[in-house]
């Protein structure tokens, strides 16, 4: 056997024992081995060589240092506090770059006031078993009349997601044709994020201007969605019916590709913003004496 071989070994050994722990209450064992003198497990151990291995004679009683338990627990600890650390720099990073609109931070399932029982529970369903919704590509469409809580169903998938450290983009369809309409670069960039995000959230489809420009841009964003083929949540004010009856080409084959992507759930109930319009009015009333 080449000495360069046994050098690179020996220098191997060598260099673990230099960086292996130790203590003073270390201790050999009557094999010669060390023991780690905290949790009485072995610092070193002898390789197990095959006697037909050509190694075997020079390194048969040649202890290499291991890492003894109260050492492999540290090593434990201390991977999973930096996984955790990536996880938690993950998941801050997915809701700057992801969620577009400061509002859509406070759409969480612990806010909801389950004003639509079934409606939470699907979108819970929907968020604990997304792995699957992903595998399939499935998305949903919340079809409904402004102001029923359409966007904050959709804001607590995509938050809840993100708490998962899965990537979201949730956004609207206005922001994603103004950067589409910037440099080459900056409109590879987004296309790019609009098939690579786990999850693609677009809020209030349908109000935007329909202009030949604008419904070519929303074809582009939506088939880059569907080619690849990841699930796409919308919300829109369309209704789903009409959705599916339009007659106009352009708009068609957008309707279409997001019905083959989206389960309809309908959102139906009395706008929650003229709700909350009314009991603001009520509180000022009552605040001033007007009442
Ligand atoms: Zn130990």
């Amino acid at each position: 056997m080449n000495n360069a071989v046994f050098n690179v070994i020996d220098n191997t050994i060598m260099k673990a024992r230099n960086n292996a722990d130790s203590c003073a209450e270390d201790y050999k064992n009557s094999d010669g081995l060390l023991v780690c003198g905290k949790c009485h497990t072995l610092r070193e151990i002898f390789l197990s060589l095959d006697k037909t291995n050509v190694f075997y004679e020079r390194y048969k009683n040649h202890p290499v240092p291991v890492p003894c338990r109260c050492r492999k627990e540290k090593i434990d600890a201390e991977k999973m506090r930096l996984k955790q650390s990536e996880m938690e720099m993950r998941i801050n990073r997915f809701r700057k770059e992801g969620i577009t609109d400061k509002n859509y931070l406070k759409y969480t399932f612990s806010q909801d006031d389950n004003k639509n029982p079934n409606i939470s529970k699907a979108c819970r369903k929907y968020a604990d078993n997304f792995s699957e919704m992903y595998n399939l590509g499935k998305g949903l469409v919340f079809c409904g009349q402004i102001g029923t809580g359409k966007t904050f169903y959709a804001g607590c998938i995509a938050n809840e997601l993100i708490s998962q450290a899965r990537s979201v983009l949730m956004t609207n369809i206005p922001r994603l044709i103004t950067q589409l309409g910037n440099s080459q670069e900056a409109k590879n960039c987004v296309l790019n994020e609009i098939s690579h995000v786990s999850l693609l959230v677009i809020d209030d489809l349908g109000v935007e201007r329909d202009t030949p420009y604008s419904l070519e841009k929303i074809y582009e964003i939506i088939d880059t969605r569907y080619r690849s083929g990841k699930p796409l949540i919308i919300t829109t004010n369309l209704k789903y019916k009409d959705m599916k009856t339009e007659g106009n080409t352009s708009y068609k084959r957008i309707y279409d590709r997001i019905l083959q992507m989206c389960h309809p759930i309908p959102v139906l109930g009395e706008s929650r913003r003229s709700e909350e319009s009314q009991k603001s009015t009520e509180f000022m009333n009552d605040f001033l004496g007007l009442n």
